[in-house]
């Protein structure tokens, strides 16, 4: 494509008539066929590789993202997730047997994996493509129709986003909405059968409104203030590094991008030189070089950025200047004196990053993190002990936790990656994908020789029934007692033996035999 396609909302009037259409196409049932997804991901996944330069240059326009960060995480991770779909989608879509004792083999009872049916997929500008094009993949995989709407904050990339879903895709199955607050306002008050959202908490709570109104189930992607541990057993050379390239990837425009530091008062020189080296190391020519380091994504992001950084009370370790004109701030690292610093007021969402000295190891850093934000969507701990993992483990909540490192629990497309709390609600990517958008539906056949054994539900209830509905229940003997504590003696064995207790969880087969050997002895023994 020579020219980029031009940016145009969608006109709310016409709104209701794409939703129509694409209930049309639910309807018809034409989407679901296991061939139809398949060559819709594959017709998918060649709009997307004939625009890779187009998309480099969308990212360009709206983000000055640097060719290569716009390659690796947009081009060749959609690339990448298309392929891993297709080459798992028989295996995803197959029914599963279902768990049940022998007497209810008969039913045949099985679970299907059936389409939810209509899907909106709103999306945030930082990773334009990702952000709409992975859950839509989701979307095709598990047969659900969808409507996307991108962030109108990156309108070069949802422009072309437009134009490649309108190239590659049926048009009535699968389609672009364009716009703003109007607009998506019009698409939220159409009826729809998942919603998946990604963006900032406020929004999320609009989402959930109009959603709950027709008892839609929603996806909320989110963010938060995500924390960074350096305990005294850190690599803090290392950490320096990793927590540099977590903070200038995108300009920190990503959700899971470290907002503030803990570290100890023995780390913190080697942090602050290590950090300092890295963001030299990777921008050699400084980093106003627009061919590797991003810029803001508009005046009111800049401007908010900027003026966290002027409220702080904080010293600036490392940066600190900015170019309005550019929209470019320099990676800056501040060193704050306590929480009330205006940089821990909200997400900062760009290369600025805070940190404070924290003294009493992991457990004063464990009850920061649940004082600044419960539940952020990324938590970064850089220590080598594996005591100090498990307590940060068992003492904070998060959406993923990543040690010895910043965002790479998040950069393995195959694992689920979701929020918890204020980070959002649900999870995708991978075959959360799939699953995302798809109905696991219970079906039994019952067969008419079963009447006999079925006879118990039927009215007049006599105690005989009910004698052999327990029975059919195959109840094993319990192993605990009333307080809830676990009995191994003489009764618990004798029991068993005579029940011929089927299984507790506690014990293989190698129990299971001495127990019966054991009751065996008693039972013998009783019998004197
Ligand atoms: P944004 O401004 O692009 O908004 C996101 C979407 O919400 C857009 O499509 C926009 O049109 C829509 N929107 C905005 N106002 C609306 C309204 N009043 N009613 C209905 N829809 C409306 O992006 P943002 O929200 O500024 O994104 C940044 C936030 O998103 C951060 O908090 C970040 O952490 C989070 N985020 C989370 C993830 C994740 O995967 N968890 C990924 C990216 C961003």
């Amino acid at each position: 494509m020579s020219e980029l396609p031009t940016y145009a909302s969608t006109p709310v009037a016409d709104i209701a008539g794409v939703h129509a259409r694409l209930v049309e196409t639910w309807e018809s049932g034409r989407t679901i066929p296991l061939e139809y997804r398949k060559i819709a991901l594959r017709k998918l996944y060649h709009a997307i590789k004939d625009n890779t330069e187009n998309i480099v240059a969308a990212l360009k326009a709206d983000l000055n993202k640097p060719e290569k960060e716009s390659l690796m995480i947009e081009v060749c991770w959609l690339e990448k997730d298309i392929l891993d779909t297709l080459a798992q989608l028989d295996k995803w879509a197959k029914d599963e047997k279902a768990p049940t004792s022998i007497i209810y083999a008969g039913l045949k009872p099985r679970m299907k994996k059936g389409p939810m049916g209509t899907v909106l997929i709103i999306g945030a500008f930082n990773y334009p493509f990702q952000l709409t094009v992975v859950p839509l993949i989701g979307a095709i995989a598990a047969g659900c129709p969808a409507i996307v709407k991108p962030s109108e904050m990156c309108p070069v990339s949802a422009a072309l986003l437009a134009h490649i879903i309108g190239q590659a895709l049926e048009p009535d199955a699968y389609t672009v909405v364009n716009g703003g607050i109007p607009e998506t306002t019009e698409v939220l008050a159409q009826k729809f059968d998942k919603i998946m959202y990604t963006g900032n908490g406020q929004v999320a709570r609009i989402v959930s409104a109009a959603a709950a109104k027709n008892l839609t189930p929603v996806i909320l992607e989110l963010g938060g203030l995500n924390p960074v541990f350096i305990t005294s057993k850190a690599d803090a050379k290392l950490a320096g590094k990793r927590i540099g390239w977590g903070k200038v990837h995108n300009a920190g425009q990503i959700c899971i991008s470290p907002d503030y530091v803990m570290v100890d008062p023995s780390m913190e020189e080697a942090f602050v030189q290590s950090f300092t080296d890295a963001i030299n190391e990777f921008y050699p020519n400084g980093t106003d070089d627009k061919e590797n380091f991003g810029r803001i994504v508009n005046d009111r992001h800049f401007k908010r950025i900027t003026g966290l950084l002027e409220k702080s009370k904080g010293e600036v370790k490392f940066g600190g200047k900015s170019d309005a004109a550019e929209r470019w701030i320099e990676p800056t690292l501040v060193k704050i004196g306590g929480l009330d610093d205006a940089l821990l007021s909200e997400e900062i969402f760009g290369p600025v990053l805070p940190y404070m000295i924290v003294e009493g190891g992991v457990q004063e850093m464990s009850s920061i993190v649940r004082k600044v934000g419960d539940c952020p969507l990324g938590l970064y701990a850089f220590t080598n002990d594996a005591k100090e993992q498990e307590y940060i483990v068992n003492t904070t909540r998060s959406g993923g936790i990543s040690f010895n490192d910043t965002m790479f629990h998040a950069a393995i497309q195959s694992i689920p990656f979701g929020g918890i709390g204020e980070s959002g609600t649900g999870c995708y990517r991978g075959k959360a994908s799939f699953d995302a958008f798809t109905h696991l539906r219970p079906i039994i056949d019952q067969p008419g020789w079963m009447e006999g054994q079925l006879d118990v539900r039927y009215p007049p209830y006599t105690d005989a029934k009910y004698k052999k509905y327990r029975m059919t229940q195959f109840l094993p003997a319990v192993d605990f007692d009333s307080n809830g504590k676990i009995v191994t003696g003489m009764w618990y064995y004798w029991r068993r033996l005579v029940l011929l207790g089927a299984g507790t969880k506690r014990g293989g087969v190698v129990r299971h035999l001495l127990a019966a050997l054991i009751g065996l002895c008693f039972w013998k023994w009783g019998k004197k």
